[in-house]
């Protein structure tokens, strides 16, 4: 089991290719230290998502190996690895459910009280309250439909109340709209605040919050050092 506080991510020499496919990783090497801001950027296909699949072990690499604070995630259970990292994708998809139960969803033994402090500080209830049933609306599809800024309000809710040492973010490319731009950012930094953070970032307000910047190309680390420099 993993440690409370922590957040080191280590690939070492990492290989890995997808099945009967050309190796997309060669040799892989990241190391990111406790609490570290890490922006991960580069064109289409040069593996920044495939850099987070293998850290939440939706494959495993060939070679090599990936470690969360120092223990190889292969021989972590599937439980530990899961509290150990959050995500906060492109874009969510919410259940037919409450807006209250899609957040609670990051944390399901959360209190009521949790659940509406991890709303506020993503910046979510002044929408919710806005809503006709406010936390008890129904959302999703088939129910009272969100933004594309509000839903991610939402997940970033639901990975505030997981409180996990490790956080994955995989900016939206679309655009928001000044205001919802604005929450986020606000949402984020609450988010980010004490945490490894690993975003694949395109925003360039997101990209100023962090420490290093990585580029990638072709699967490898071509660029890796402050913004500035950058
Ligand atoms: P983008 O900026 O477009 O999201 P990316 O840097 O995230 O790109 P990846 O999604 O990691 O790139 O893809 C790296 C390479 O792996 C690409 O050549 C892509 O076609 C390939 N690839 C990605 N996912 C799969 C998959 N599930 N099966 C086979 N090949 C894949
Ligand atoms: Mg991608």
């Amino acid at each position: 089991t993993l440690q409370e506080q922590g957040g080191r991510v280590d690939f070492v020499n990492t290989t890995f290719a997808y099945p009967r496919r050309k190796p997309i990783l060669e040799n892989f090497n990241l190391t990111i230290e406790p609490g570290q801001r890490v922006g991960l950027i580069g064109r289409s296909g040069a593996g920044k998502s495939t850099v987070l699949a293998l850290l939440q072990r939706f494959y495993d690499p060939q070679e090599g190996e990936v470690r969360v604070d120092d223990q190889n995630i292969a021989r972590l259970t599937q439980d530990s690895l899961r509290h150990a990292i959050a995500l906060v994708p492109q874009d969510i998809s919410l259940f037919h459910r409450t807006v209250f139960e899609n957040i609670q969803y990051g944390r399901p033994d959360a209190t009521a009280e949790e659940v509406y402090q991890a709303a506020g500080e993503a910046r979510c209830t002044e929408f919710i309250e806005a809503m006709p049933e406010g936390f008890d609306t129904i959302v999703g599809d088939r129910g009272v439909k969100l933004s594309g800024g509000q839903r991610q309000r939402i997940a970033i809710a639901r990975a505030i109340l997981k409180n996990a040492p490790i956080l994955l973010l995989d900016e939206a490319t679309s655009a928001l709209d000044s205001a919802s731009e604005d929450a986020i950012q606000q949402a984020l930094d609450r988010l980010m605040r004490g945490r490894t953070v690993i975003a694949i970032a395109h925003r360039l307000s997101t990209l100023q919050n962090f420490d290093r910047i990585v580029v990638m190309s072709n699967g490898k680390v071509i660029d890796d050092g402050e913004p500035s420099v950058l």
